[in-house]
């Protein structure tokens, strides 16, 4: 508790603090602090799980006056971020009674209206935020603070107009705070032409090497789904996410997974709120396992005891990737990263490992039963072309150009995949030593070779070809490390 003395924090707050069993200050709180409550504008490049919302929460409520009005603006790129970080500053202001109101689009205006005339920090979405500005249901005034949260994403979803347009709207003299998981060009852009010689702190993505295991593990299109449900059902997890790129495919996955048992459940921005809600208290409350998610509905979510975070599909921008895996092994807690790729995710995943300092250990699937797959309808207006990429339900699945479509009748026209059969013909590519995932020494494409572990069946292996040093070979790791 004396380190978080030493920052300046004041008493309430420090209450709250040891209430929570913080022992010590995190490094962004240990770097930004001091600055944040000298009335510096700060820049802080962190992500989520860094203790930020405690950084800026120690400023903006250090000096709350109740019954003042609004005196801090919190703008997050989500409501669920906006929910969350409405509840961390509950909890650290617990003693000092300030009211904290959380307003995003998706639900009624009025009862926001009220609660807006009686609060002292609004924590919103820039879209709604600037609603009530504009209708004059919210009164900047008494605003001396406006904290960005996660801009890197805010500017990333488009908000950059709305955020500019708060920011002017509010009184010129306040104290700007900006946090952001990555300080891109534009981000910088936004600081230097709206904050007053800005402080820059910054803290590593987190990461902990020693707790986190990256892993990857090539297979064909077809047998994507299946390796999933193999490992969900094989590993020995807690709270699981599986990050899609698309709406469709969470709701294809989690609909499967379902079929085989798993209480799993897609959460994205094409559902309303309340249902949104709902679905974030069961998997807080562990009544659900598997969360599938889009990177959008996951940013900035602080989802704790997640053990396993499964990329079905590897991220498109891949910043992405360390936001993913930084979803699991916190609080010193183990954690294990999976990225499912099929060649179609092949220069994602190459950018992913340009773009990050991570090192992503190959293991191979093995053999591994392939499962019957429910297939999602597909949408009117792709009925008579080819699927092509991500917004099809299978996009993982994608390659597979039979499985798709209706009978005319709304149904699912087919489905397939026979377990084992194709499994130990050799011909699937599944398990096959000499189609699938490169342990023939030969290079392949990514420069990947040589000896992995493996997912599957070892003894299947064996009689597939294998012999036993084929199996002392899988025992082995062989890292891939960012190469720049
Ligand atoms: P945030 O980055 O603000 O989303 O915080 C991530 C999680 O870390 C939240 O569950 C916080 O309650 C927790 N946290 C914040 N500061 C500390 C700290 N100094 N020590 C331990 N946990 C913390």
């Amino acid at each position: 508790m004396e380190q978080f003395k030493t920052l300046g924090i004041c008493e309430p707050i420090l209450r709250a603090i040891e209430d929570e069993r913080f022992i010590k200050p995190s490094e962004i709180q240990e770097k930004s602090i001091p600055y944040i409550l000298d009335g510096r504008d700060v820049v802080a490049e962190s992500a989520t799980g860094s203790g930020k919302t405690l950084a800026f929460g120690a400023g903006i409520l250090h000096e709350i006056e109740k019954g003042e009005g609004i005196q801090a603006i919190v703008l997050t790129p989500t409501r669920e971020l906006a929910e969350q970080v409405a509840s961390s500053l509950r909890l650290f202001g617990k003693y000092q009674h300030a009211k904290i109101t959380a307003i995003y689009g998706g639900m009624p205006m009025e009862p926001q209206i009220q609660r807006l005339a009686k609060t002292e920090i609004v924590v919103g979405t820039p879209g709604r935020v600037l609603d009530h500005i504009n209708r004059g249901t919210m009164k900047l005034g008494k605003v001396n603070k406006l904290v960005l949260d996660e801009a890197d994403t805010m500017l990333d979803m488009g908000f950059i107009d709305d955020v500019k347009k708060i920011i002017r709207a509010c009184p010129h003299e306040k104290q700007v705070l900006l946090f952001s998981a990555t300080i891109s060009r534009e981000v910088n852009r936004l600081a230097e032409k709206y904050m007053k010689n800005p402080v820059t702190v910054s803290v590593e993505a987190y990461v902990d090497a020693s707790k986190l295991e990256q892993i990857y593990c090539q297979v064909t299109d077809k047998m994507k789904f299946s390796l999933l449900l193999h490992l969900i059902k094989r590993e020995k997890s807690g709270l699981i996410m599986v990050f899609c790129n698309t709406q469709r495919n969470t709701d294809f996955i989690a609909k499967n997974l379902q079929k085989y048992d798993i209480s799993a459940v897609a959460i994205h921005g094409g559902l309303n709120q309340s249902k949104r809600t709902s679905i974030m208290n069961k998997f807080h409350s562990a009544k659900t396992d598997v969360l599938v998610c889009t990177d959008v509905a996951a940013r900035g979510l602080d989802i704790p005891e997640v053990s396993h975070v499964y990329n079905y599909d590897i991220p498109n921008e891949s910043k992405n990737y360390v936001h993913r895996i930084g979803r699991t092994a916190r609080a010193g807690k183990d954690g294990k990263a999976i990225s499912i790729l099929t060649k179609r995710d092949q220069g994602f995943f190459d950018q992913v490992l340009r773009d990050n300092d991570v090192t992503i250990i190959e293991e191979e699937a093995g053999n591994i039963p392939q499962v019957e797959i429910k297939w999602m309808e597909k949408p009117k207006d792709q009925s008579r072309r080819g699927r092509k990429g991500g917004q099809s339900g299978g996009s993982g699945q994608g390659g597979h150009k039979r499985g798709f479509g209706s009978d005319g009748k709304g149904r699912p026209k087919r489905a397939f995949g026979i377990q084992d059969k194709q499994t130990n013909s050799g011909g699937s590519g599944q398990g096959s030593p000499k189609r699938s995932f490169g342990n023939d020494g030969a290079k392949s494409q990514t420069g990947r070779s040589g000896p992995k572990r493996s997912f599957g069946n070892q003894s299947q292996q064996s009689s597939n070809g294998r012999n036993s040093q084929g199996e002392q070979k899988s025992t082995h790791r062989r890292p891939r490390q960012n190469k720049r």
